[in-house]
């Protein structure tokens, strides 16, 4: 292969871009504590990372309906609700376009599913089909359940916990949480069964996959596979960390579906499955995930070019908030 192919092959490659995206977010999280650090007079001033703002889905949620029903744009956090425009964008276009290129917290799961398949000669344990069956049907039981409470709450509501303080710091509230033993206990816990069977949260539990699986139905863009030049060899199947059986489908609909593009990659067949958008427009391997990562980058550069991604709450109102004692106060339970 030539050496610019070769180089264009791991720039697109679905690890190479999720570890960007999760090395970037740990990078970011580092910096916001490291502003915390200088709210209370412990370390020298770092420029408040907006894009940490991702982590606070409920709260960022609460604020997209409320923008959807006329109570307009978040001056506080705009960064979470770019964000979350973001995610349902690129899932809405490209398959659950967030949970197969961008996400850092399932790149995690990824990882140690990665891990366990070394680990175990090459697959993760199948549990039986009744059960993972019921484990996704869980997952969008609980996404209904996440948004539809979501989706009721008044504009006037959302206004009001918008303006919250603890709204503004609750990442920072999140970010330290994650050092805290028993946190440490249920994430290598999550860990070792993502090695086991997979990415479990992603699989069975996440509501915002539910969503975005969802939305992903309603994408144009779809894995379609060439019955008449099918050689039936199963490398595609064997490929999906979904368990989507796709060398029996003609037009990939399944909602686990991520788009991740490792089946077309995998087939031998020049051709026989391949990424089209209406069916028709082939879509290369290497470009599904530049268009991923390029709406995504445009809607963030669009948002910074307008003002609406920076937060307008000055530095010294943090400064304030961060010492108040409101981060060492029990959590309210709603962010
Ligand atoms: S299912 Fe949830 S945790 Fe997993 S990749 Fe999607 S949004 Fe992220
Ligand atoms: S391997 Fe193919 S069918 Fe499976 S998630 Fe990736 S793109 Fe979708
Ligand atoms: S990898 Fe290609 S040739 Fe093999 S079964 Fe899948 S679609 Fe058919």
């Amino acid at each position: 292969m030539p050496r610019i192919e070769r180089a264009r092959e791991l720039l697109t490659s679905r690890w190479f871009v999720k570890t960007a995206f999760l090395l970037f977010f740990v990078w970011a999280c580092w910096r916001l504590l490291r502003f915390a650090a200088w709210a209370r007079g412990e370390a020298p001033f770092v420029p408040r990372p907006e894009s940490v703002a991702g982590i606070l889905p409920v709260g960022h949620f609460t604020s997209f309906f409320a923008w959807l029903k006329g109570g307009g744009w978040d001056p506080y956090l705009p960064a979470g609700l770019v964000i979350i425009i973001a995610a349902v964008t690129v899932s809405l276009l490209f398959k659950r376009g967030f949970c197969g290129w961008i996400c850092p917290v399932g790149t995690v799961w990824e990882l140690a599913a990665s891990l366990g398949r070394r680990m175990m000669g090459g697959s993760n344990l199948r549990i039986p089909r009744w059960l993972d069956l019921g484990g996704m049907g869980l997952r969008y039981v609980l996404a209904f359940a996440f948004f539809g409470f979501i989706a009721q709450v008044s504009v006037q509501e959302a206004l009001w916990f918008r303006e919250l303080p603890y709204m503004w710091v609750a990442d920072i509230k999140i970010i330290e949480g994650f050092f805290a033993p028993m946190f440490v206990l249920v994430a290598l816990l999550a860990f070792v069964l993502s090695m086991l069977f997979g990415p479990v949260w992603c699989r069975w539990l996440c509501p915002l996959g539910g969503l975005y699986s969802l939305f992903g139905l309603a994408s144009a863009c779809s894995v379609v596979r060439d019955e008449r030049t099918c050689i039936a060899c199963s490398r595609c199947t064997e490929s999906c960390h979904a368990f989507v059986d796709v060398e029996r489908a003609h037009d990939v609909r399944a909602v686990e579906c991520d788009g991740c593009m490792a089946c077309v990659r995998a087939c031998p067949v020049e051709g026989c499955l391949t990424a089209r958008l209406f069916r028709t427009v082939r879509i290369p391997a290497w470009l599904w995930p530049v268009l991923v990562v390029g709406v995504w980058l445009a809607i963030y550069g669009v948002a910074r070019a307008t003002g609406n991604w920076d937060t307008s709450v000055p530095l010294e109102v943090f400064r304030q908030v961060i010492n108040s004692g409101l981060l060492e106060e029990t959590t309210p339970g709603f962010f």
